[in-house]
């Protein structure tokens, strides 16, 4: 083929690839061009995870009736005018790529008014064409449609997830900018229904109770660079925000949300400053909530790495981590001494000690309670001993626990270790499987019905996993927009804190599934959020019974996810290994 030029259809389809990859990425658009245009009431709507409609409605100044046109063209932009702007943005939008690109790809309608028209200006454009243009009556400010998006690239919208999923990733856009904009008030209507609203009050804190429920904010320390007496007043880098104590952690990173200069940032390693600033503060495997907002001056960082521009490069990125670091961790030293040696929190350790209790007196908990429900099935209950031909572990004879994390216990054959949180929860797996098979679920009726607080996301993923819920015992109905009611909870998780285990469970729901999981995912998420963790101290009547019943598994040498609940230390390995 001769080389020849692209039709600008075909071209602007193409950029149009990396700047609109879903829905979410219309919304983050639309609602950045809003923030630009200094607006302080910013509506969204979708219908049909925005794939039918997304309508973004702002106060804003409006464009011109003389630029509505050049808004859509590529590379039009009021935000820069030369390279050196480049060099030190402050807006949000400065490409003047995003219109363009979603015109290419959607149905597009555009109704604005700027202060200094009396009408306003309705722009229809359909492949990127303008096909209607029309002066109309509108409020000042800006309201772009965009309707049937990538109706004319089946490639991308073949690849658009669940409804719900989409409605996910836009109900998190919308959080993160109402989180770095706390003075813009924003709502988003998904399907008509009120999904997510800030209250626009000026005040961080008020918009984090909304995104990560009023429980959660309650126990988010500040960070502010005000307080900090150490900071040099002309710092290069402040850093504000909030960060979770360390007794309130969550098993993923969702928490966790960077901003740099009020623009939602994505970065591995300022991430990791943030979690080491918690060092030994933290149980294995479990994240904080935090909110970090940078500062710094425009020039010091680079946005235009990638179309989506949530990539940045930092000039000086060990200055940056480094800053972040220190007024994170002078937090949470503020707030409780760290002691030197690596020892279980306190409060994770009361925890521990809590479920413990609930677990082993169960049924004088339930007597005293008159309720005789609870006994039904005792998480560790000593099965009877199986028909020895049909084990697949050997009988083992506990030792003790190491580390608070594996038993040791001796078998026929050496010395075995066994992991007690996977151990346990190949149980509680196989357990709930059966109760499931059997149509014989052991169900807790709580004696209150417990509300529950959710976000957003959590909300959608629990619409989707209900049914599966359902069977395994749970008994929930949504309550409001950001509450769901739990009225009973399969048995072997009623001595926990239920709603950490929903919540904990509805993030890793609402997550790619990880490739190792076998069998039922909800069954086996549900049965690791429930399981005894690492750092929990066992009786050695606890670890017998968890040892018995691990032993009468079909499969006991697996968790749910395929990983390993037993190291075997044969003899023959240890007299090798001691020359014996
Ligand atoms: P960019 O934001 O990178 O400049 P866009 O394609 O998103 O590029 O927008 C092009 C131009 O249209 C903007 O520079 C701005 O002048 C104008 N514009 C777009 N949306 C709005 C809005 N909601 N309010 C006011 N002006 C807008
Ligand atoms: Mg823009």
């Amino acid at each position: 083929m001769p080389i020849r030029l692209l039709p600008p259809e075909i071209a602007n389809k193409i950029a149009a690839g990396e700047v609109v990859e879903r829905p979410a990425s219309v919304v983050k658009e639309l609602v950045e061009n809003a923030l630009d245009a200094g607006a302080t009431d910013i509506q969204i709507e979708t219908r049909e995870g925005g794939r039918r409609l997304i309508r973004v409605a702002d106060n804003g100044s409006g464009i011109p009736a003389r630029e509505a046109e050049l808004a859509f063209a590529r590379h039009a932009t009021s935000k820069i005018a030369s390279v050196e702007d480049l060099a030190a943005i402050r807006t949000l939008g400065f490409r003047g790529e995003a219109l363009a690109s979603i015109a290419a790809v959607a149905r597009v309608s555009l109704l604005t008014r700027a202060a200094e028209d009396e009408v306003g200006t309705f722009l229809r454009v359909e492949g990127g064409q303008v096909v209607q243009r029309e002066g109309r009556a509108s409020p000042r400010g800006t309201t772009v449609t965009v309707e049937n998006l990538f109706y004319n690239v089946p490639a991308r919208l073949k690849f658009l997830k669940a409804d719900a999923t989409e409605s996910a990733h836009i109900a998190n856009v919308v959080m993160r900018y109402a989180i770095a904009f706390p003075d813009v008030h924003f709502s988003l209507v998904r399907d008509g229904r009120l999904a997510f609203q800030s209250p626009g009050s000026g005040r961080l804190l008020d918009v984090l109770a909304k995104v990560f429920g009023a429980d959660t904010a309650a126990r988010l320390l500040p960070v502010d660079p005000a307080e900090d007496a150490s900071l040099s007043p002309d710092a290069k880098v402040r850093v504000r925000g909030y960060v979770s104590e360390p007794s309130l952690t969550r098993s993923d990173r969702d928490g966790l949300m960077l901003f740099v200069n009020r623009r939602w940032v994505q970065d591995r390693s300022l991430a990791y400053a943030v979690i080491q600033a918690y060092h030994t503060m933290l149980p294995e495997g479990r994240f904080p909530v935090a909110v970090i907002l940078l500062e710094m001056d425009p020039a010091e960082v680079d946005v235009n790495v990638h179309p989506a521009k949530s990539e940045v490069r930092f000039r000086n990125p060990s200055l940056v981590f480094s800053e972040t670091q220190r007024a994170v961790r002078r937090v949470l030293v503020a707030h409780a001494p760290v002691p030197e040696m690596h020892m279980p929190q306190p409060t994770q350790a009361q925890a521990d000690t809590e479920r413990f209790r609930t677990l082993s007196q169960l049924g004088l908990e339930a007597q005293r309670t008159g309720d005789t429900e609870a006994v039904r099935t005792p998480v560790f209950q000593v099965p009877e001993r199986p028909d020895p031909a049909a084990r697949r572990l050997p009988p083992l004879r506990v030792l003790g626990q190491l580390a608070q994390m594996y038993i040791i216990a001796e078998g026929p054959d050496g010395l075995y270790l066994i992991d007690q949180h996977a151990a346990h929860e190949r149980v509680m797996y196989d357990q709930l499987m059966a109760q499931q098979a059997a149509a014989q679920v052991a169900v807790q009726q709580l004696l209150q019905p417990l509300p529950v607080e959710l976000t957003p996301l959590q909300m959608s993923t629990l619409e989707e996993a209900l049914g599966d819920l359902a069977a395994l015992g749970f008994e929930i109905e949504p309550f409001g927009e950001d509450t769901c009611l739990v009225r009973a909870v399969p048995a072997a998780i009623a001595g926990d804190d239920i709603a950490t285990v929903l919540r904990d469970t509805l993030n890793e729901l609402g997550q790619e599934p990880p490739p190792l999981v076998q069998g039922h995912r909800v069954t086996a998420v549900v049965a690791c959020h429930g399981a005894v963790r690492a750092g929990k101290t066992l009786t050695v009547e606890e670890m017998r019974a968890l040892v018995e019943q691990l032993e009468r598994s079909e499969f006991p040498r697996t968790c749910p996810h395929g990983r390993p609940t037993v190291l075997h230390l044969s003899m023959g390995l240890l007299a090798r290994e001691f020359g014996r």
